[in-house]
């Protein structure tokens, strides 16, 4: 069995949106169901707790950096099938969700433009059930194929994913669970002038509302009936600081770090807000990002010191 290269103490912010986190104790990026039991196998004995990355960009790793296997799963692939007026598409976890929806418009296939701009992997996207202009992935999404700690492949259908608003039954859940290895799409035929028009529209709509910097765009998720953004802002938190991070002027319920933004520092200005939020409108945030490294699970109890 091939094994990916293993790597120790690697730096982690730079493969965040936001830019922070310590490094990984190890990190690997297999290419195959193989190669990935094959590291998970390796984490196992070395008694190293293992977390899936993808694009990062829905996450805030801890200063200290995470204790275990960082495993990025590399499989980019991309593999249409059409059958006349509809298609079947089967991509890699780590394809670019955005780059999926550009292709698939450009070559006349309907059913991903609202993913024009949301950064990250397919399989983030997957996990996390990404949506944007009133599209999600749950309502495109065909099947998902997993792969077991074990090494056991899986093919699941959507009810098995148990999608809900941002959330399915992977997200946040015991993260050296079932990995997405790849995943497919239903796509209509359409036409291509149309679609990209349609995803330069969306493109314009972003840019125009994105704050610059780096960030990890919403940190909240909407409470029911209303909108997170909406809430900070009426609660006076906009340009709130905390070190380098600070609450963007022109969207709410996102924090930017400035350059210089720690982890604490972020979660010191999210505990500011869930605070005032609180005392001005009585409504609890619940966080959208994930914290990777933190608490209990981000001690390192069994993890061996010293060189792996
Ligand atoms: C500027 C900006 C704008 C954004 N706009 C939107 C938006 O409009 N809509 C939206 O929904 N989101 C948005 N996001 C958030 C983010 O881009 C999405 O949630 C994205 O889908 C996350 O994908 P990722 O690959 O970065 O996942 P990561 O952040 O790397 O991981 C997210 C979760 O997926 C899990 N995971 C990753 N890979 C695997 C795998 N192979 N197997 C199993 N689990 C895995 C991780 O363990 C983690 O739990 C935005 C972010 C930014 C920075």
């Amino acid at each position: 069995m091939s094994s990916p290269v293993w790597r120790e103490e690697v730096p982690l912010a730079p493969m965040t949106s936001w830019r922070i986190g310590g490094p990984a104790r190890a990190f690997c990026e297999p290419r195959t169901p193989e190669e990935l039991l094959a590291v998970r196998r390796k984490a196992e004995r070395l008694r190293l707790p293992v977390f899936l990355l993808g694009g990062g960009t829905n996450l805030l790793i801890a200063d200290h950096g995470y204790p275990g296997l960082v495993v990025r799963y590399a499989d980019r692939s991309r593999d249409l099938q059409s059958h006349g007026e509809s298609a079947s598409v089967r991509v890699g976890a780590r394809a670019p969700l955005a780059g999926l929806a550009r292709s698939t418009a450009r070559a006349g296939w309907r059913g991903l433009e609202w993913a024009e701009g949301i950064p990250g992997s397919v399989a983030g996207a997957v996990v996390g059930n990404a949506g944007a202009y009133g599209g999600t992935i749950a309502e495109r999404i065909e099947r998902v194929e997993i792969v077991q700690p074990d090494g056991t492949a899986e093919t699941w259908e959507p009810e098995r994913m148990r999608y809900a608003y941002r959330s399915s039954i992977l997200k946040g859940r015991d993260p050296t669970g079932p990995a997405v290895v790849a995943a497919w799409f239903r796509l209509d035929a359409d036409d291509p002038v149309r679609l990209e028009e349609e995803i330069g529209r969306i493109a314009a709509q972003r840019r125009a509302k994105t704050p610059v910097g780096a960030s990890c765009g919403s940190v909240f998720r909407n409470p029911p009936g209303d909108a997170a953004g909406r809430l900070i802002e009426a609660a006076g938190c906009k340009e709130m600081r905390e070190g380098g991070a600070v609450v963007s002027a022109l969207h709410a319920n996102y924090i930017v770090n400035e350059g210089e933004a720690t982890a604490r520092d972020v979660r010191r200005l999210i505990d500011r807000i869930r605070e005032r939020v609180r005392s001005v409108h009585a409504i609890e945030l619940d966080l959208e990002i994930q914290l990777v490294g933190f608490g209990p699970a981000g001690a390192r109890p069994d993890a061996p010191s010293g060189s792996l």
